[in-house]
């Protein structure tokens, strides 16, 4: 039974487009045997072969036809050949007069012509539809090659990736790590939170779709690298995420998918975590031993500033000057842990900012090689945390000082912008390259060129915290050898 399907198979020309290898032996043999079952019916069943010649013309014509469109101009060149010979056998071993054999062989020069004719162009369809459809089939097998490849290096990835199709949603093809933090995120079956804020949004099964950054870029076309979301099961076990997602657009600019991943970050959380615990208690055990430096310190001050012994009160000095800056080393990393658990507390009051300026200017020009300008023309009233703001305007004007050794001046300013009043530290210092310029304002980050001076990177985080705890942002225009300007806004209460 199969073998019997098997022939129909080989025989079926249809089944066999799009192939390219086109066999001779098959029409050479398949004719001889159908030239020679011919002529054993005339001979034998029959009993006059020269009755033969016109059962044998249509039988030409189907061996040709056939044989040209299973095996090509091939197959048809073959048939047509073995025709030829046929024909050619007939006139020559039939008995017929002189007259009729001249008239046979013009016949069969003229079939032989149109038979030649139809193989050619029958065969040359058929190679031609085959070019066609193998070409097409290549094309499937790569695209479906390619397609495999990138799923298993897809499927290799260690995070979770996600494609979904637009504007359905759906999603087209995770990968196994996304399959297995999904199968945990279900039975976590509770809440997302955007990491770090108090607000948790809640879900059904998953969480609110239009806060997932997936949604977002396949409604808004939003690009979102790394957004930090805490996964909470109703136990509050919580699961921390990094997640990313982008658009894919076609040729028109229309999103046709967006990709997200997603990485479970528990693990470095829990060290930065504990890290940040480590640096706070660190911190709170060093404040104690440094008050009381501090105080001895002052005892020996006061002791010795009427001994006229100048030495000694030049190494006091000194000794104050060192705790002053260890207390503010202590105090920015307190800062740093408060701003990481959410508790920076302000106590806002109402104060003239131009009278904070002139203090700060006051404090720092004796300590300072620049002239210190005040380009302030207005007096405005804002409501603010006075020490967190001298905190932020000492930061600036400091490193200003310490990143322009080679210049001579520091302008302090201000600029009314509708409500708010812009505050601005301008050096003409060394500047900052345009691709460190976002990322100063993480913590523990210094430039790359700026490591050989003292610092932790932190005092520009602390600073661009308080400003956003005011409802403001701190900015940077730098350029290399330009020096800079940083600038920060603030609400204004009322113009005096
Ligand atoms: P640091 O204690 O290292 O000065 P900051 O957070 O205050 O820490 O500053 C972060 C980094 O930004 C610095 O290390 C320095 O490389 C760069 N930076 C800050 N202010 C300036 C400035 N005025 N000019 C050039 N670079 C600056």
């Amino acid at each position: 039974m199969k073998s019997f399907k098997e022939v129909i198979y080989f025989l079926n020309p249809i089944a066999h487009l799009g192939e390219t290898k086109y066999s001779i032996a098959f029409p050479f043999f398949a004719s001889l045997v159908v030239y020679i079952i011919s002529e054993l019916l005339g001979y034998f069943i029959i009993k006059n072969p020269n009755n033969m010649g016109t059962p044998d013309v249509i039988i030409t014509f189907l061996l040709v036809a056939y044989f040209s469109f299973r095996f090509a101009i091939r197959g048809g060149l073959v048939a047509w050949v073995m025709s030829t010979v046929f024909f050619a056998y007939f006139i020559a071993f039939r008995h017929a007069s002189t007259a009729e054999k001249e008239q046979a062989i013009i016949t069969a020069s003229i079939l032989a012509f149109l038979y030649l004719c139809i193989g050619l162009i029958i065969g040359w369809l058929k190679q031609t539809l085959d070019g066609v459809i193998y070409k097409e089939k290549l094309a499937r097998i790569k695209a479906e090659d390619q397609t495999k490849y990138l799923q298993t290096v897809i499927d290799q990835l260690p995070l979770g990736v996600a494609i979904a199709e637009a504007p359905s949603g759906r999603i087209i093809t995770t990968n196994q790590q996304m399959s297995k933090m999904f199968n945990s995120v279900a039975q976590h079956a509770g809440s997302i939170a955007e990491y770090g804020k108090v607000k948790v949004v809640s879900q059904g099964r998953g969480m609110r779709e239009i806060d997932w950054p997936l949604t977002q870029s396949l409604l808004e076309g939003k690009l979102i690298v790394g957004k930090e979301a805490v996964f909470k099961n109703k136990k509050n076990e919580t699961m921390d995420l990094l997640i990313s997602a982008a658009p894919i657009r076609d040729k028109d600019n229309k999103i046709i998918t967006a990709v997200t991943t997603i990485s479970d970050i528990t693990k470095q959380k829990e060290l930065e975590k504990r890290k940040d615990d480590f640096i706070n208690i660190a911190s709170h055990e060093l404040k104690t031993p440094l008050t009381s430096a501090k105080v001895f310190a002052q005892i020996l001050e006061k002791r010795f500033s009427s001994s006229g012994d100048k030495y000694t009160i030049g190494i006091i000095s000194k000794i104050n000057f060192q705790l002053y800056k260890l207390e503010e080393l202590i105090r920015n990393l307190l800062d740093v842990t408060r701003i990481q658990k959410g508790r920076l507390p302000m106590e806002k009051k109402k104060f003239y900012i131009r009278e904070l300026a002139e203090e700060i200017v006051e404090d720092l020009q004796p300590i300072s090689t620049h002239e210190l300008v005040l380009d302030w023309h207005s007096r405005h009233l804002v409501c603010a945390d006075k020490d967190r703001i001298r905190q932020v305007l000492t930061n600036l004007v400091t490193n200003a000082i310490k990143y322009s050794p080679d210049s001579k001046k520091i302008i302090i300013s201000s600029q009314v912008k509708k409500d708010k009043l812009k505050i601005s530290v301008r050096d003409f210092g060394m500047g900052i390259p345009k691709e460190e310029q976002k990322k100063i304002f993480n913590r523990f980050y210094q430039v790359s060129e700026h490591t050989t001076f003292p610092g932790l990177g932190l005092g520009l985080y602390i600073s661009s915290e308080i400003i956003k705890e005011h409802g403001g942002k701190m900015q940077v225009i730098s350029e290399v050898g330009n020096g800079s300007t940083f600038s920060f806004t603030l609400p204004i209460e009322e113009k005096s």
